[in-house]
Parts: structure tokens; sequence; C-alpha cells
């Protein structure tokens, strides 16, 4: 079978040239005479495909030395209680945006250890804007500001950040990391689960300024305070070893496609040629504000459920697979990461036109 066009929210498409790659060298890594998943992590073989995908994110992400680049597990769900148990250190209280699921989920966690102020909502229309930030509403003594800068299941994005003077901005950027350049020194922490943009799930990236370590709660569990991993090079314990090792790939591939810029310059072109054809056709609408729409998450509806249902079906039918809309909103949603070909999205609207004529 040919390789399938997948609109998946992720885990989702890989650049092929990372899985020949990774194939290739599946059986003997570099004549060690094994495959990456059967090494010590402590060995000196392991230690440079580490240290590697540390230094080639370092170097497309510009990610300076005062910052540590950490690779964890348990999610970006992780996160959303790691965060309050490691930065709620002056004040135990800190300023979120909610923006959607994902940002509800983050609340939640914060509030078991501190205080959470929403300074902005867009709850009231379903989440399908960016809500307008009022300064006056932040906390300027609030230990860190939460944004989720990609809603994956809404379709939104941040087009700016926030700015917040001193207070910490930690950023959620699990669905569109690597796709679009951010200034790194903006943040005091960025997370992000490697399923979309980065590799296998399962691996977790932190990137987090080195002042805001070691300040973490005493309840906090030892695997879930930064400065442990910090301190031990992501190695206190046995890392996700092979997912490590792919992210490194893709790493490297996101530096030959001419780094996250010329990514960027893509990701563009591909959500223009549907958001356009969206906004021509007279059967499919988006369903965000056009200022906030994302670039990876496009989430769109039909006239009703069941034309979504038949499009979605028929879809399928045309190698074109998971197109269905988060449950929570309904309708389609293609999730269209770095690695998502743009055939594969011209392939997609050219099908969309074919629908809309046919029905
Ligand atoms: N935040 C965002 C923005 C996400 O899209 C997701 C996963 N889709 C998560 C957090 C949760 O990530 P994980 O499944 O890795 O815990």
């Amino acid at each position: 079978m040919e390789r399938i066009y997948n609109f998946s929210a992720g885990p989702s498409m890989l650049p092929i040239s990372v899985l020949k790659e990774a194939q290739k060298q599946m059986l003997n890594y570099n004549n060690s005479g094994m495959s990456v998943m059967e090494m010590s992590h402590r060995s000196k073989v392991y230690e440079e495909i580490i240290n590697g995908a540390e230094s080639v994110l370092r170097d497309i992400m510009a990610i300076s030395e005062n910052y540590s680049v950490l690779f964890l597990q348990g999610g970006a769900s992780s996160q959303f209680a790691m965060v309050p148990l490691n930065l709620y250190s002056e004040n135990k209280t800190a300023d979120y945006v909610n923006t959607g699921s994902w940002a509800i989920k983050a609340i939640k966690e914060a509030k078991r250890y501190g205080t959470v102020n929403v300074v902005a909502t867009s709850e009231d229309t379903n989440y399908n804007r960016i809500p307008a930030l009022d300064k006056s509403k932040f906390n300027p003594k609030a230990d860190y500001f939460h944004i989720t800068t990609n809603n994956t299941i809404e379709g939104t994005r941040f087009t700016a950040i926030p700015d917040t003077g001193d207070v910490p901005i930690v950023a959620d950027m699990s669905s569109n990391i690597l796709s679009e350049v951010y200034d790194v020194s903006k943040f005091g922490l960025i997370f992000a689960g490697a399923q979309k943009n980065m590799g296998p799930a399962g691996v977790t990236l932190a990137v987090i300024r080195k002042d805001l370590l070691g300040k973490a709660l005493d309840i906090t569990p030892t695997m879930f305070n930064y400065k442990t991993h910090a301190d031990e090079n992501s190695m206190y314990n046995t890392p996700p070893a092979f997912g490590i090792y792919i992210c490194k790939l893709v790493f490297e591939w996101v530096k030959e496609m001419g780094g996250v810029a010329a990514l960027q310059k893509i990701n563009e072109e591909k959500a223009r040629i549907l958001y356009d054809y969206l906004d021509e056709s007279k059967m499919f609408r988006g369903t965000v504000e056009k200022k906030d729409r994302s670039l990876m998450n496009i989430t769109f509806v039909s006239a009703n459920k069941e034309l979504d249902a038949k499009f979605i079906k028929e879809a399928v039918s045309n190698e074109l697979i998971e197109l269905k809309g988060h449950r929570l909103v309904g309708g389609m949603r293609a999730s269209i990461y770095n690695a998502m070909p743009t055939e594969g999205v011209i392939k997609l609207a050219n099908f969309m036109r074919k629908f809309e004529a046919e029905n």
C-alpha cells in the first residue's frame, strides 16, 4: 500500500526520510551491532544521540545557554501539574488564558496547588477565537502566565505573545512547536508532547529558563522536579531513548528543510490553500475567527451533521484519513503538521471541491 495522507491531530505523520533512516539503522545503529532500542542509555553511543538531539534543537529554535532543554515523559498532560509544582515559588498564584480544552485541563491541575486567575476566556463563543487580553487584568505578582499557543481541538492560535513584564510566560506548544518561529527568550518555559511535530508519543520536551529551576514546592515528587532532570542531562532515570532518537532525526530534517522559518512559510501556504477554499465554498465553512486561525489544525463544518459524516466517510475511500473533528467540537478537522506534504493538502482541497460539486 502507498503511504496515506493522515490528518490525525497526533500522533501524526512523520517525514518519510526520517522513517527510512530509522528503518535503515534499525538492526545495527552506526555499527554498534544493535538497535537504539536495545542500547544502554548510559553508553557512549547513546550519549551522542541525546546530546545531538539537544544540540540540533538548540540550533533550530535558537535556544540560548540560559535555558535547559529537557526530554521528559508523561506527556504534555503531566506538564499541567509539573508547571505549578515547580513555578508556584513566590505567591502561589498564576495567570491563565482559557482558550479551550487543553487550557481547561491545565487550569484544573494548577488549582490543586495554588490560585489561578483566569485573565481571559473565549468560552462564550465556544472557544472559536483567542480572547482579547486586557493588561489591567494581569496580576504583576503572578508566579507565571500560562498560554496554549495553538489550540489543537478548537483550531485557534495566538498570533502575538502577550507582554507580561517580569512575569514568566509558560507556553503549551504541543501542537505548533517547530511550525513557526518563536523568540524563545520571551518565554520562561515552553513544553510540548512530541507526537505532532517532533517524533513519537512518549517524549515530552521542556525548555526552561535556568533561573526558574530549583524553586519547586516541597511536595514535588523527584520525578516531577525540572531540576532533577536538568542536573542529570535528562538521564536521572531511563529516558524515552528510542523516541528521543527519532526526535533527533526530525530535528535534523527540520534543519535540512531550511529551518523553522522555511517550514513556517510552507505551513502558511498549506493553511492558505484550505482556508481560501473554505472562504469561497458554499458548503463548508471554517469554525474559527479568521484572525486567530491555526496553521496546524484546520477546523470546519458543512451544512449539517449528516453531510459531515458523508464527507468523512468518502474522504477515507480517497485515502484522506482522520478528518473527523474532536468530539467536543464536531464537524471536521484537518491537522496539517510539518510532515504533511503540500500535495496532501492540495489533494484534500480538490476532494472537498469535488464533494461540494456532487452534493
Ligand atoms: N496540550 C495540547 C495543546 C495538546 O494538543 C495535547 C494533546 N493533543 C496535550 C496538551 C496533551 O498532550 P499529551 O497527550 O502528550 O499528554
